[in-house]
């Protein structure tokens, strides 16, 4: 509610006048929404500790202030039990007792989309604003590691306050630092040296406070200066306020002339610090220095992050922007989107998207991913439609929802007239089935019975119908095509039909069907422009992608941009002559949810047992075939032993594919787990050894090197996230949900240079069977509850899929590309759209949102490059807001972006 004070403001030292420390107790409660219980036993408890608290807070004006974790979806909890107390929440967060948000939910923020952290506060921000407003302070008590933009995110949502914990790194040596974002943006960042619980559980007895709070001084002594105030945060996960803290604040105070205890708010206590000689730390927080960073969860459930990925790209990079471009204004399916957006909010929080959780919830998260998916997709068809409907033209429309101008390989069903031509790929034909059928009533009523609406099958749909009725009997014609059409009234004319026939069921039908012969293509499209569509074209090809060799001895996969061997040797594969491209290597892991564990006694498995090459597409435009591989895998890591144990045989199905005028090879690797306690990961050679590793990050992409902090309470494995792609020494990986990745074999440069890495390792999958473990050799210490799960052992299918690029193309086109193709919609044509075009045009940053806000578009860009951009809307003019939609400069044409900066443009209308 207390309005933050810039950065600058320095000059008081919050210490009490007369030489005694200030402390600053901030009484609150952390909540997990699901963790190691599911959502509902804990809100259960949720809903017992509000109501405690309301009539705590009204009765007991010393209990002064309660901060209810940064997070508004704990209100919504609440409320949606007891709306008859909303009233008392309102009156004391209007009071400045109760704080609130600014976040809708606790998420992690490497495992989402920056879209995603976005619209979490922005969604905190918006529901707040019903209780007086948010907290103004970007409050992450938890989260697993920040992501290197934060700082920026939080400064455009007008916070000049963050307060962390975890990922800290030990160059910073006080409770506070000046945390930047790459493109200079700052905030003050509170540094909970101990955790959000230093001051949970405080006693009840004033002399054991007072002793409680020097023994915790005394371990913070040497972040602290003399005079400074400390901060003590009253509660932890899921604690129940404490009702007697005013009184004993009060008897504490009175009892001794060292401390200075004051009941407060995480903003008033803020607002009496300063940043003047603060360290400076700029970029991503993931050290674990002094507290766990849990590096563990991004490979952990890899289920649950391929869902997530889906679900974001299915909103933010489809339906999104093809409802916004492509649809009229009026009919922005908001209350679709705003739903479809809760659920992946609420499993951003970083129990939940993190899945260290047990079973219940992460059936629960994949169940509100696969809503959220199924709202994305749906519609994304139904703008996909709208363009077909709106074409002028009849047939095909190839739509490109991304930004870049690009054509792509399309999937499409034309009529099957003459010959196909040399540059596409005949994947099925069917021929014409005109003809009349004569038939009797009751046949025809059984037939026509089966029809559900338009659908005969998958390529097949009444796109007109008639009923007539003539001398000799009744004429039903069916005209049949590939795409539906919408409007076509197959159950009027049933019903019509079956009328007649009730009243003369002798009558003669004669059905007559118009099928005129199609044939389904895969072809490449010449370019469409961003945000544009295109009809139809099929492009000639430059260079067409060709299937060689022989299964026995190896196949070849080339289109003059790369070449891919396929080795049945070893079932791995060359990628431009250098061998040993998807080396599967399992490895034993008694760890658990939260980190990757090696058991004392480990093997490793890294070569099949026999290998079959299966040939599959032979070009022009996409070829493709099979490693199916045979391992032998251990079954589990005995307990007592700590060595992997049994074994078990696993068949592996890795397809390659690479495409016509493509530099790309996609990878799709499938096989039923068999095993528990495993991480199973593709080795992929660096073309050039590599120091270090960019990958992208929320808005933007970050470089790190080959080790990362740690300390003997959990080691400083380098393993590290990556949102869509990773690059390193040549090799880009584009991937939908395998967000975990290291750079492996690491020796001294050849020059005797210093170390580099010759391998990208991705995981796969992890496999784990408890939600915390005690003695690991990694983590010795249990970071949750020690809780056997079924879950993350991940047994049965495993799906994954990722890309690879070694010719240094831009890694954000790459993605688009293989994350969001183009896609095509049928059309009858009669519509008003020319046979190409764009709805937008936007040039010179990347695009991370296009939607509507009140009525106009909306875009935000962000620039992950090193040197300013002008990005440029031709032809458009609006407004440069922040993430609170407020105006910050009004723009015509084209606006300056500052290197690393996000910017969000409103347009005119
Ligand atoms: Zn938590």
């Amino acid at each position: 509610m207390t309005p933050a004070p810039p950065v600058s403001a320095g000059g008081h030292d919050g210490g009490a006048a007369d030489g005694r420390r200030t402390i600053a107790v901030v009484p609150h409660t952390h909540w997990d929404r699901e963790w190691y219980d599911p959502f509902q036993t804990y809100r259960l408890k949720l809903v017992r500790l509000v109501d405690d608290l309301l009539d705590l807070m009204e009765s007991d004006s010393s209990y002064g202030h309660f901060l209810l974790d940064g997070q508004l979806a704990v209100i919504d909890d609440y409320l949606e039990i007891r709306p008859e107390h909303e009233d008392r929440l309102r009156a004391l967060a209007a009071s400045g007792r109760l704080t609130v948000g600014p976040w809708y939910i606790l998420m992690d923020e490497f495992l989402v989309s920056g879209e995603t952290i976005v619209r979490n506060l922005q969604k905190g921000i918006v529901r707040g604003s019903a209780f007086g407003g948010v907290m103004e302070v970007g409050y992450l008590p938890d989260m697993f590691g920040h992501v290197a933009q934060m700082p920026q995110i939080l400064a455009q949502a007008g916070l000049a306050h963050a307060v962390v914990w975890r990922g800290v790194p030990s160059a910073v040596d006080r409770t506070a630092f000046v945390w930047t974002a790459p493109d200079g943006s700052s905030v003050r960042a509170e540094y909970l040296v101990a955790g959000y619980g230093n001051g949970a559980a405080l006693p009840e007895d004033a002399k054991q406070l007072v002793r409680r709070l020097g023994s915790l001084q005394d371990e913070f002594t040497s972040f602290l200066r003399p005079g400074e105030p400390m901060l003590v945060m009253n509660g932890s996960d899921h604690l129940r306020p404490q009702p007697w803290l005013g009184r004993v604040v009060a008897d504490a105070n009175s009892l001794q002339d060292d401390f200075d205890l004051a009941i407060t708010s995480l903003s008033a206590y803020l607002a009496s610090t300063s940043s003047d000689g603060l360290t400076e730390w700029r970029g991503e927080l993931r050290s674990g220095a002094r507290s766990n960073v849990l590096m563990g969860v991004a490979s952990n459930r890899v289920d649950v992050k391929q869902a997530a990925a889906r679900a974001e790209r299915s909103l933010e990079l489809l339906a999104e922007p093809l409802s916004a471009l492509f649809l009229p204004a009026d009919r922005w399916p908001a209350p679709f989107l705003d739903l479809a957006w809760t659920l992946v909010i609420r499993n951003s929080a970083h129990d939940s998207v993190c899945a260290c959780s047990a079973d219940d919830v992460v059936d629960a998260v994949l169940h509100r991913y696969a809503e959220a998916r199924q709202l994305g997709e749906g519609l994304t068809e139904q703008a996909l439609a709208a363009v077909g409907r709106s074409m002028a033209e009849a047939g095909p429309v190839a739509v490109n929802p991304s930004a870049h101008r690009r054509g792509g390989l399309v999937d499409v069903i034309v009529p099957a007239v003459g010959d196909a031509g040399p540059d596409v790929q005949v994947l099925s034909e069917r021929a014409g089935m005109p003809g009349t059928i004569t038939l009797d009533g009751e046949t025809v009523r059984n037939m026509l019975g089966l029809l559900q609406g338009s659908r005969i099958d998958d390529q097949s749909y009444v796109t007109d119908v008639s009923l007539a009725e003539g001398e000799t009997g009744l004429d039903v014609t069916l005209v049949i095509g590939p795409e539906p059409r919408d409007g076509v009234p197959v159950e009027e004319v049933k019903r019509e039909l079956f009328t007649l026939l009730t009243a003369q069921p002798d009558t003669e039908v004669r059905l007559i069907i118009d099928q005129p012969p199609v044939r389904r293509l895969l072809a490449r499209q010449e370019p469409v422009p961003g945000f544009g569509w295109s009809r139809f074209t099929a492009a000639a090809l430059t260079h067409p992608v060709r299937a060689g060799g022989d299964p026995s001895t190896g196949l070849t996969l080339s289109n003059g941009l790369l070449t891919v061997e396929l080795d049945p040797a070893t079932g791995t594969f060359a990628l431009d002559g250098v061998p040993g491209y998807g080396r599967l290597v399992d490895d034993g892991d008694h760890g658990d949810t939260y980190n990757y564990s090696p058991p004392s006694h480990d093997s490793v498995i890294d070569a099949p047992t026999s290998v079959v090459l299966v040939a599959g597409d032979q070009g022009p435009v996409r070829a493709n075939a099979d490693i199916v591989s045979t391992y032998v895998w251990p079954e589990y890591v005995d307990g007592t032993t700590h060595a992997r144990t049994g074994a078990r045989e696993v068949v592996v199905t890795t397809t390659l594919e690479v495409r016509a005028d493509e530099p790309t090879v996609r990878v799709r690797t499938r096989f039923t787990n068999p095993s528990r306690d495993h991480r199973l990961r593709v080795h992929l050679p660096l073309p050039t050894p590599a120091v270090t590793s960019r990958a992208e990050c929320a808005f933007t992409v970050v470089e790190r090197g080959l080790v990362a902090e740690g300390r003997d309470q959990e080691f400083g494995l380098p393993t590290f996230p990556s949102r869509r792609f990773v690059s390193a020494g040549g090799l880009t990986v584009v991937h939908e949900g395998l967000l975990e990745y290291e750079l492996v074999d690491i020796a001294p440069g050849g020059d005797g240079s210093g170390a580099a890495a010759s391998t990208l390792a991705l995981t796969l999958l992890r496999a784990t069977g408890m939600l915390s473990r005690l003695g690991m050799t990694l983590r010795p210490l249990p970071a949750g509850p020690m809780d056997a799960l079924d879950g993350p052992q991940m047994l049965g299918p495993v799906d994954v899929s990722y890309a690879l690029c070694a010719s240094g193309a831009d890694p954000y086109a790459l993605a688009a590309d293989v994350l969001v193709p183009l896609a095509v919609s049928g059309s009858f044509g009669g519509g008003h759209r020319p046979a190409q075009g764009a709805e937008l045009t936007v040039e010179g940053a990347q695009v991370s949102s296009v939607r509507r806000v009140a009525g106009a578009l909306e875009v935000r860009v962000f620039n992950p490059t090193d040197a300013d951009t002008t990005v440029r809307l031709p032809g458009r003019s609006g407004w440069l807001v922040d993430l609170r939609g407020r105006p910050v400069t009004a723009f015509e044409g084209d606006f300056t972006l500052r290197s690393q900066g996000i910017a969000t443009a409103r347009l005119d209308t």
